[in-house]
């Protein structure tokens, strides 16, 4: 999720050089260091399971539970960071049956374990805390615990932490590298609130005080921020989607009064799969299931769990981002937070400065839906469309290590490099298999970006380490400079990074598109146009164009 939507975004016009302005250097703490990198109390430890029970009190806004935390011993190491964000408050921690001491900085804990971690070792040790954690301010993008009712007066509890962390309501090594194989998520509410999280519900526990547990379980690794509490009063309903990977559980939570809506709605959820398992391949999650659950915020890709709020309106809360009316054809959160099964969910970033991996191929995956449903052209037509809403601000790819993030450009800048991508390739057979390999090869892992762009790269048989460069880390578009005289044009790239090549396709004759290699030196070919005026670029490559008058004095070769 995180789409940043609220800009009146500057319309992407011809950038004089260097004309985009210059970020102002972001500074970070000592907080942001020990949430954001894999610190030495973290590095010597590997998470295997969570076991997570958490009572919830509407009533009062508060939590309380314990996190079991299973892990596997890397190399020795007795100091160990667990994560639990103020003002939330650990009571105990307790390994082997002993209560083990631990001191608190800020919203992270560091436990001193007594008995020896030996390499290899599986071990387990319980967080058991409570408190009145920090509510959303403005969900899904400024989250925490969501405390809402819905229209008919009744309590609806919900979370979203992306960004700020599953540790915000529960203890976890909250980084994003280490994931568990697997998780129990037990959640107590009080009646007749029915939860409604992530995996499959293993079993619902009514207790005397008019509370019920209901432990969900996932059978595979799972992003921590991910895991969601959903409680309310909810119907459901269910169907088995035969799928590329066999019979596939989808099961759909509205709250109870929009049942009828729902089951309208979330047909699309049907089509949407076809779509995108033969995109991407099969979905990652068979033996978890596909659920869509109502929410109280406007959605988030919790992995077989996903947050719904979109009102049962096609578009983005009625609105198409595209701004060419394909936007409007489907629900904006079915497609865009379900494509995040794939690239988010299967294929995790370690860090958060490579967030384009989620949100730049979810964002992508708009334009491949469109195509699915109204063919190639309108898939282009779309995603060209989003480009009104880049702004070029700052860089795509954040800082390391600080659990920072880079400019909202991951979405519409990235789906449009991604876009332009597929145009270098120029082969939809290789493209796909790409886009499939990915998630099978990454499948279940966490990635750096660096390591997408290397397979895409060696996938395709085209160097593109330039074209990644120039759009994730500048916030420079690529300017195709050209003048055309008599019967030559003279062109080049500027605005781009140093050894920039890529690429492009422009009019040379009247017979169509021909492939261009521009560089940074001016180059001149012949064209043969009847009207030299209608000299164009194939506007599927995210690129400007800037036309002189004359060539320059010196057009090299
Ligand atoms: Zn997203």
């Amino acid at each position: 999720m995180r789409s940043w939507l609220l800009c009146a975004c500057a319309l992407v016009g011809p950038l004089a050089s260097g004309a985009a302005q210059e970020p102002t250097p972001r500074t970070f703490t000592h907080a942001d260091t020990l949430r954001g990198a894999d610190t030495p109390q973290r590095a010597w430890w590997d998470v295997i399971f969570y076991d997570l029970h958490v009572a919830v009190h509407p009533a009062d806004s508060t939590i309380a539970g314990y996190n079991g935390i299973t892990y596997r011993v890397l190399r020795p190491a007795r100091e160990m960071q667990i994560d639990l964000q103020v003002p939330l408050i650990v009571d105990s921690m307790v390994q082997d049956g002993r209560r083990v001491s631990f001191r608190r900085d800020g919203n992270a804990f560091f436990a001193t374990l007594g008995a020896p971690q030996r390499a290899g070792d599986r071990r387990t040790i319980t967080v058991y805390y409570h408190g009145k954690p920090r509510a959303a301010v403005r969900p899904p993008w400024d989250g925490g615990l969501i405390w809402a009712q819905d229209s008919a007066g009744n309590a609806w509890v919900a979370t979203a932490n992306e960004g700020l962390g599953a540790s915000v309501w529960w203890p976890n090594k909250d980084y994003l590298a280490d994931e568990p194989d697997s998780q129990r998520v037990a959640i107590t509410m009080p009646d007749p609130m029915f939860d409604v999280s992530n995996g499959r519900l293993r079993g619902v526990t009514p207790h005397p005080d008019s509370t019920t547990t209901y432990e969900w379980f996932v059978m595979r690794p799972i992003n921590n921020y991910d895991i969601a509490i959903n409680a309310g009063r909810y119907a459901h309903f269910s169907t088995i989607y035969a799928g590329e990977a066999g019979p596939l559980t989808m099961d759909f939570w509205p709250l109870a009064y929009h049942r009828e809506a729902a089951e309208r709605q979330f047909t699309q959820a049907q089509s949407m799969m076809k779509c995108f398992e033969s995109w991407f391949g099969p979905y990652p999650w068979y033996e978890d299931g596909y659920k869509l659950v109502e929410t109280p915020h406007l959605g988030m890709e919790h992995q077989t769990a996903v947050a719904y709020g979109n009102h049962y309106g096609n578009g983005y809360l009625g609105r198409d981002l595209s701004h060419t009316g394909l936007g409007l054809l489907w629900d904006f959160i079915v497609v865009h937070e379900s494509a995040h099964e794939w690239f988010g969910n299967n294929i995790t970033m370690q860090d958060q400065a490579d967030m384009w991996v989620h949100e730049g191929f979810a964002n992508y995956s708009e334009n491949l839906y469109t195509e699915c449903l109204a063919g190639k052209q309108a898939g282009a037509q779309y995603v060209i469309g989003t480009r009104q809403n880049i702004r070029n601000d700052r860089p795509i790819v954040a800082q390391y290590g600080v659990n920072d993030q880079g400019s909202g450009d991951m979405y519409y800048k990235g789906g449009n490099m991604l876009h332009t991508i597929r145009q270098i390739i120029g082969d939809d057979a290789k493209w796909r298999g790409i886009l499939r390999g990915l998630n099978s090869t990454f499948r279940h892992q966490t990635v750096t970006g660096q390591q997408v762009q290397d397979y895409i790269s060696r996938e395709a048989g085209v160097d593109l380490r330039k074209v990644f460069e120039q759009y994730l880390t500048t916030t420079h578009v690529p300017v195709f400079e050209y003048a055309i005289v008599d019967s030559t044009l003279t062109f080049r790239w500027s605005d781009v990074i140093a050894g920039f090549d890529m690429p492009v396709k422009a009019t040379v004759s009247d017979s169509g598109f021909t492939v261009l290699r521009p560089t940074e030196t001016w180059q001149r070919t012949a064209i043969h146009l009847k009207d030299p005026v209608t000299f164009h670029l194939d506007q599927n490559f995210y690129v400007l164009t800037r036309h002189d008058a004359a060539p320059p004095p010196q057009t090299g070769r």
